[in-house]
């Protein structure tokens, strides 16, 4: 395929991914995206009106490194703050904050904080400094033929004379739908693959804040760690950036954000300080309800899909092909690891249908896989976090796995977050675990009630 083209729709932080490993195979590689130049556009990401903080882990890292190039790596992870564990902010009883930190490893591996923008503009500087890369922006995909390998494009910077946007007409080898959640790739593919398709709005909005340095110029909480204020039902969360700043997440069900949408200032206020004990001590009230009013309150979405290609004509990735709830940090690491698994398959294989088609084979069970996990997260962060029950559970599974590596013991988390274990073996070998854990859990249990009885029954006895 080498010197055919490629056409990677989507220049968010995997479709610019996907460009850098189709150039350095030799492809000519045209990238059309929607957006204005994302890098004049400061960090705005499409979709979002604002900027995010993304957790970057080892799936994402690893996938940058398969590029080969050390120094477009490092200076992505140069712009990343270590976030070595959650610190969890709750109030007991009496009325004390406090704040307990939970460590990610017992290994020391951490997760890293980064914009969204800032990693999606080192991508776009370095292609655009590639001879057989061209970026194509305000173009926007109306349109595809994948029998005939054909694409149009609306050009949204250039209206004719009737004030509509032109249109424009490529040929392409291989089409990459980068192009986000409501990607207008798949949207074509169905047309001529028979797509599988599911697509859920949990019941959850998400909201951001940002949580200025403090008087004295410093983070205003510990910078290296991932902050969540649980509150069962819902819950706030914080993210470091190099500015010494935090960008912070409300999520709650649509109730909720119904709720605060009509409180007075007051209300809003008094729902923080009652949920998320300390919050305004750094967020001043009335900046707080500012910007909950002046953010844009947005839904969640789940989708899975199959499959992920049609013949050697398209194949889709990121969030196009597995959009996933936040909560396991692993949306943009899941999409890079799947641009590196795509160019795996088409490495091995000489076909590029069969390399598509063992591409959506391994892809389809992983991506599945995180997506539940992730789904699952969002009880583990919002409530579980507090519970003695997952504390000690926790405790266990992290001290085999420190003191008993022999056994292959490893906690779930860091399966997902510091390795590259398929998501979909994570869930097997964790529900292993599990199954083991609790029959040594009830192993003691059922001993310890044995031998209470056995003194009760003897006290009984003497006496
Ligand atoms: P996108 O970033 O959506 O990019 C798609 C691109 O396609 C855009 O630039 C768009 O303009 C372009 N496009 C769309 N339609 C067209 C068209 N018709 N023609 C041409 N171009 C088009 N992930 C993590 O790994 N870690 C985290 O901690 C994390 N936290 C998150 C927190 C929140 C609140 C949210 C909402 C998401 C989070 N994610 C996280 C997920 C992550 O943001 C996404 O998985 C990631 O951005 C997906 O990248 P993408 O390139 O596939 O899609």
């Amino acid at each position: 395929m080498a010197g055919k083209t490629i056409v990677v729709v989507g220049a968010g932080p995997v479709g610019a991914l996907a460009a850098l490993f189709a150039s350095s195979r030799g492809y000519q590689v045209h990238v059309y995206e929607l957006r204005p130049d994302l890098r004049n556009a400061g960090t705005q990401p499409l979709n979002f009106t604002k900027s995010i903080n993304l957790a970057l882990s080892e799936r994402g890292i690893h996938a940058l490194r398969s590029t080969g190039n050390n120094e477009l790596v490092q200076s992505i992870l140069e712009r990343t703050i270590p976030m070595h564990g959650r610190m969890i902010h709750t109030r007991s009883a009496t009325g004390t904050i406090s704040q307990q930190s939970q460590l990610y490893d017992v290994h020391g591996r951490y997760q890293r904080s980064i914009d969204r923008g800032e990693i999606n503009d080192i991508l776009l500087d370095h292609l655009a400094s590639l001879p057989n890369v061209k970026l194509f922006f305000q173009h926007k995909l109306t349109g595809a033929d994948f029998q005939k390998k054909k694409a149009w494009f609306e050009m949204m910077d250039k209206p004719s004379s009737s004030g509509r946007a032109r249109e424009i007409e490529i040929d392409f080898d291989l089409m990459i739908g980068a192009d986000g959640a409501h990607s207008a790739t798949r949207f074509h593919m169905m047309k001529f693959a028979r797509l599988d398709y599911q697509q859920e709005y949990i019941d959850c909005m998400w909201c951001e804040f940002k949580m200025a340095p403090n008087a004295s110029g410093d983070f205003a909480i510990h910078p290296n760690r991932l902050h969540i204020w649980p509150a069962g039902a819902f819950m706030f969360i914080a993210l470091p950036n190099l500015d010494k700043s935090f960008v912070c997440t409300l999520f709650g069900p649509v109730s909720l954000f119904n709720r605060l949408e009509q409180s007075s200032q007051d209300e809003i206020v008094a729902t923080f300080d009652k949920y998320f004990p300390g919050v305004t001590d750094h967020i001043r009230p009335d900046d707080l309800v500012q910007q909950f009013r002046r953010n844009p309150h947005l839904p969640l979405i789940n989708i899975k899909c199959s499959p992920y290609h049609f013949s050697d004509s398209v194949v889709i990735v990121g969030d196009a092909a597995h959009a996933m709830v936040p909560f396991y940090g692993q949306g943009m690491n899941a999409g890079l690891e799947s641009v590196r698994v795509l160019f795996s398959k088409l490495d091995q294989l000489s076909r590029v249908d069969e390399a598509l088609a063992a591409y959506t084979d391994e892809r389809k069970a992983d991506a599945h896989a995180i997506a539940d996990l992730a789904l699952a997260n969002y009880t583990e962060m919002r409530s579980s976090v507090t519970s003695p029950v997952y504390k000690l559970r926790k405790q266990i599974e992290e001290f085999l796995y420190h003191y008993a590596p022999g056994l292959g013991w490893a906690t779930q988390y860091s399966r997902v977050s510091f390795s590259n274990t398929r998501y979909s073996e994570v869930i097997i070998k964790s529900q292993s675990q599990k199954q083991i854990l609790t029959w040594l859990l009830g192993s003691v249990i059922t001993g310890g009630t044995y031998a209470a009885f056995k003194i009760f029954r003897k006290f009984f006895r003497q006496h």
